[in-house]
């Protein structure tokens, strides 16, 4: 496994010290997955402002389509080929087809009755129930052998920093034979790894990352929780890698409850630095690939300026797909250890 990465400096002279001069370190670093580079530079305090949310939230209640009042008038349903009863639901918990789908099969569940749940409030039984509700629609559509049912993925993007532009938590549920583009370079680049070296890639990283623990945060169940060495995210992000697994419906009900344990610990450590949203993306391997283990990715989002709306991704990102990270992803793991301790 190798963690390679290049020091770069900077040197201006600096208006606040009478022009003098004055070096700024960055840095690039490689997934030794994929290649892709990310940058660790800007370096700042990961500290942001919170809006007032409860007057941000305020108001968006009425007229939301997903509380209960509402959602089974308004939302879509599936025709019975796919879902004779047009819903899938789970207790308060309801799934159903995406109005704008980007896939054949694109729904949204959401996570129940409450409009509104505060990120630290947010608990692992509901988020793991949230998930065993779009499992057991990926195992209908297995079962009845639909061709889209190769990877079965949940997205999931809270409050506005993320792209949501509903405020009442919900998941983003699909199933797809066309795999997204970093998944797929994943995959690609983990079957390749086994072919050359006759191991697993994701059990190679669990390894090397437990060894040295600079970004292990800890084990919970057979789901292991590190910081990733080459983030996407401007505040690093949460990796968690589950063993013996490779696709999404080899999930028990008790690592969902892992997974949905950790994540929480992820969004209180997260919220100690005023981050109050995130993206989450489930990353799996279609059926028999073994040369993959199931993965997801926490990633929280901020807007760089809340009064402007500023968001935390700008044309490098979003054009030449090169990240900036504004910490060490090791100082980082060092901030989020604690919260993984209680339960690790
Ligand atoms: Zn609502």
């Amino acid at each position: 496994m190798r963690f390679e990465s290049w020091k770069k400096e900077t040197v201006i002279l600096n208006p606040m010290q009478d022009m003098a001069r004055k070096i700024i370190p960055s840095e690039i670093r490689k997934d030794p997955l994929t290649g892709r580079t990310a940058r660790i530079c800007h370096f700042m305090k990961l500290q942001w402002e919170k809006p007032d949310l409860e007057q941000l939230v305020a108001g968006t209640e009425a007229g939301c389509p997903f509380c209960p009042d509402r959602i089974m008038a308004i939302t879509p349903q599936f025709p019975e080929e796919i879902l004779p009863e047009g819903r899938l639901t789970l207790d308060d918990m309801v799934l159903f087809p995406n109005l704008a789908p980007y896939d054949s099969l694109s729904c949204v569940a959401t996570m129940g009755g409450e409009h509104y749940i505060p990120m630290t409030e947010i608990t692992p039984g509901r988020i793991a129930k949230a998930f065993r509700l779009a499992l057991n629609f990926f195992g209908i559509l297995e079962k009845s052998g639909h061709p889209e049912a190769v990877y079965h993925l949940i997205n999931w993007n809270y409050m506005p920093p993320s792209g949501s532009s509903i405020i009442h938590p919900h998941l983003q549920v699909f199933t797809s034979s066309s795999a997204p583009n970093l998944m797929r370079t994943e995959l690609e680049g983990a079957r390749a790894y086994m072919a050359e070296n006759g191991t697993n890639y994701w059990e190679d990283l669990v390894k090397a990352e437990t060894e040295t623990g600079e970004r292990f945060l800890g084990k919970i169940g057979r789901t292991t929780w590190l910081s990733h060495f080459a983030p996407l995210g401007v505040a690093g992000d949460v990796l968690a890698v589950v063993d013996g697994v490779h696709s999404t419906l080899d999930l028990t009900d008790a690592d969902l409850t892992d997974i949905a344990t950790g994540l929480t610990r992820a969004m209180a450590a997260y919220d100690k630095m005023g981050i109050y949203s995130f993206n989450m993306n489930f990353f799996t391997g279609a059926k028999g690939d073994d040369f993959t283990r199931f993965h997801l990715l926490f990633s929280p989002r901020t807007f760089f300026n809340q009064t402007l709306g500023t968001p935390d991704v700008g044309a490098g990102q979003k054009l030449f797909n090169e990240t900036v990270c504004m910490a060490y992803p090791e100082e980082i793991s060092r901030m989020l250890r604690p919260f993984f301790a209680a339960v690790g």
